[in-house]
């Protein structure tokens, strides 16, 4: 008897039991409005995975005017990935652009722009643990960790009428 090809055939055991859900959000950047939950004037962030268990959270943050963002410090890696327009920081001489991938390691501290001839830009971050924001001399004025997030979509949500468990599919 030939070996039965089995190349296509799925993973045959369950899952571990303990295992987390997976999320499946389509068109992550269209659809419906509500899903932007605003941060600032013209700023907001869309929720992709909002894992308390290990404190980080995956969004996408949409600017839509020109001008400094905010300073922060980060005492732990970020990843950004660029899906539209353009934007730098003050304290580096690169430009991340539409395509382009960012890491900012542990110990960054940077004021982000957006430069005049932007309309609109989106990125997909991952921040991890917690975002400093900071005076240029480095003094805390605030912070934002998955915790703030979660609350900051909870109130949104239930504002815009999806109602404040909205939130809870994006939470592992
Ligand atoms: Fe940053």
């Amino acid at each position: 008897m030939k070996d039965e090809d089995t190349s296509r055939m799925p993973y045959q055991l369950p899952f571990p039991r303990d295992a987390q859900e997976e999320i499946v959000i389509p068109n992550a950047m269209g659809g419906d409005d509500r899903l932007w939950v605003p941060q600032a004037e013209n700023v907001w962030f869309r929720p992709l995975c909002l894992n308390r268990s290990q404190g980080y959270w995956m969004n996408l943050l949409k600017v839509k005017k020109a001008g400094v963002l905010s300073r922060h410090r980060h005492p732990q890696p970020v990843h950004g990935f660029v899906l539209k327009g353009r934007w730098h920081y003050l304290e580096h001489d690169w430009v991340a652009e539409e395509g382009g991938y960012v890491f900012e390691p542990p110990g960054e501290t940077h004021t982000l722009v957006v430069p005049e001839d932007v309309d609109e830009m989106i990125t997909y971050f991952q921040v991890n643990g917690v975002m400093c924001y900071v005076d240029p001399w480095g003094k805390v004025t605030g912070y934002e960790d998955v915790f703030t997030k979660i609350d900051l979509c909870r109130k949104h949500f239930a504002e815009v009428g999806l109602g404040e468990d909205f939130v809870e599919q994006f939470i592992r």
